[in-house]
């Protein structure tokens, strides 16, 4: 039996997430680490926003916090300041890290919370309709972007990284392996973690994209082990109309690593551990 069974919340079945959701991969792949590095979640506390893959904390049977759109670093920081005993994971998806969240993700970023951070990256707005975030590949096709997206996306790993991050890597719903190996870095290292994972929105995305259905997209991400390019010119559904030339390379794996002193450590907060169940 999947020891991670054990940590999910069977009143709370069945989940939200439609077929083929690459963030169904990604649950599965950070409750089996938690079950592997806890023997109890007792001290471990999941902190979401608003989004599809916010919703999905609501399944896992530790401390759950279910805030705003966008507020969950902030959630979070509280929590850690008050709590600096337990062990914070902010799980966050692009738009609501990255665009209604995005100055609080760069003020944790800075601050060096001991946070970990993993944000579904799916390239669109899933549960509130589809829209245009600001990690949507420019060409892609949205619920507001009907015509095509003239804007260039986000590297979040990138932006991460600027603001003080001192872990960051990337993953993919295609690799859960990889994964797994980057959460639990993630979770060892003392100072704020973040963790970019590439998963698909199969309903918005995939489908206003034409790029088929849940197996389709895993396998558009599978260009290599350490590097993924996500060329749209290889994708015959998004020819650009307009002489859009776009080439977008994402590389996997852990992408930066620096050590400083966290801002619990800074403000001299007792009982300041990491990594207790
Ligand atoms: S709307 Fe998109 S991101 Fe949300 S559950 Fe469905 S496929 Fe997944």
């Amino acid at each position: 039996m999947n020891p991670g069974k054990a940590l999910l919340r069977p009143d709370m079945m069945p989940h939200i997430l439609c077929p083929g959701c690459g963030h169904g991969i990604v649950l599965n792949v950070l409750i089996r680490v938690l079950a592997r590095r806890y023997a109890s979640l007792d001290k471990v506390a999941l902190v979401a926003g608003i989004g599809c893959s916010s919703r999905i904390v609501g399944y896992i049977d530790a401390n759950t916090l279910h805030t705003t759109h966008g507020r969950a670093l902030s959630f979070a920081t509280g929590l850690k300041l008050a709590r600096p005993d337990m062990t914070v994971i902010v799980v966050t998806g692009d738009g609501d890290g990255l665009g209604i969240g995005g100055n609080h993700l760069i003020h944790a970023a800075r601050r060096n919370v001991d946070l970990t951070c993993i944000l579904f990256n799916n390239e669109t707005y899933g549960m509130t309709g589809g829209q245009l975030a600001p990690t949507t590949v420019t060409q892609a096709y949205t619920t507001t972007s009907p015509y095509g997206n003239r804007e260039r996306a986000f590297d979040a790993a990138l932006l991460a990284t600027a603001a003080g991050a001192t872990f960051v890597a990337r993953g993919q719903a295609f690799r859960p392996d990889l994964l797994d190996d980057l959460l639990d870095q993630a979770l060892d290292h003392r100072g704020f973690s973040f963790v970019d994972v590439m998963t698909d929105c199969t309903e918005y995305f995939g489908r206003k994209n034409a790029l088929g259905g849940g197996s389709d997209l895993l396998f558009s991400q599978s260009r290599s082990d350490v590097e993924v390019t996500r060329d749209l010119n290889e994708w015959p559904q998004l020819q650009d109309p307009h002489g859009f030339a776009i080439r977008e390379t994402l590389a996997m794996g852990v992408l930066h690593e620096s050590d400083r002193p966290t801002l619990e450590a800074v403000m001299g907060l007792s009982g300041y551990r990491r990594g207790e169940g």
